[in-house]
């Protein structure tokens, strides 16, 4: 990452300043934390992910994004692991391909929470880490904030696209300056056994669970 880059000043809509931003990891959050930070905007972390198998893994990915958050100073909000509600949504859907209807469940469930939260305490916008990685949808997840966030008159879902302007890449810059986790699947029980179903189907070794750290040599 250039020292020199000057980061645009960011306006959430409305001209708020005030955002609850649901975080999936510190990978996906780090470069959208620092362009908020450099902004002057006044956030909150909302880690709220019960999709996240197994909980080995999902505690790893909370305590890294506890871990930045802490540095920064930002308020963290750990929210419930309710893996009971995400199963229960998500019966049916289980061979449904990456980017599917078991996806738009999982954005919707995630955001209807942000969503709640922020109505509950005062944050006028939502947004969210999850569109920064080149292996998500952007339009879904930006349709599945959007849904989430016309439920309550007053809150907005900030379809900021955190990918361009050299975010995606800076995104990287940052996980190894870091030494991030580096999760290796999206994050539930479908997405670890299609993921190593390729890689077994590639030659390579399943997914071992919490050896992977950006900057390591791979
Ligand atoms: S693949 Fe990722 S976004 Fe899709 S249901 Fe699983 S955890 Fe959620």
């Amino acid at each position: 990452m250039t020292d020199d880059f000057q980061r645009p000043v960011l306006t959430p809509p409305d001209g708020q300043k005030k955002v609850l931003l649901h975080s999936c990891c510190a990978p996906c959050s780090g470069e959208v934390m620092e362009a908020m930070t450099a902004s002057g905007i006044d956030y909150t972390i909302f880690f709220y992910n019960p999709n996240i198998h197994p909980k080995e893994e999902y505690l790893l990915r909370k305590e890294e994004n506890i871990r930045f958050a802490e540095k920064h100073d930002v308020p963290f909000v750990d929210a419930d692991y309710d893996t009971t509600n995400w199963f229960k949504r998500a019966k049916g859907m289980e061979w449904e391909p990456e980017r599917g209807a078991r996806c738009t469940m999982c954005f919707d469930m995630r955001f209807e929470r942000t969503a709640l939260y922020a109505h509950e305490n005062g944050f006028p916008v939502i947004t969210s880490s999850l569109g920064i990685s080149r292996w998500k949808n952007m339009t879904q997840i930006n349709d599945c904030g959007e849904r989430a966030a016309a439920h309550y008159p007053g809150i907005a879902y900030w379809t900021f696209n955190w990918r361009k302007g050299g975010g995606a890449a800076r995104m990287i810059d940052i996980s190894k300056r870091e030494h991030f986790y580096q999760q290796e699947y999206c994050g539930c029980v479908y997405s670890l056994r299609d993921t190593n179903a390729h890689r077994v189907s590639q030659g390579r070794e399943e997914i071992r669970i919490g050896e992977l750290y950006y900057g390591d040599a791979q």
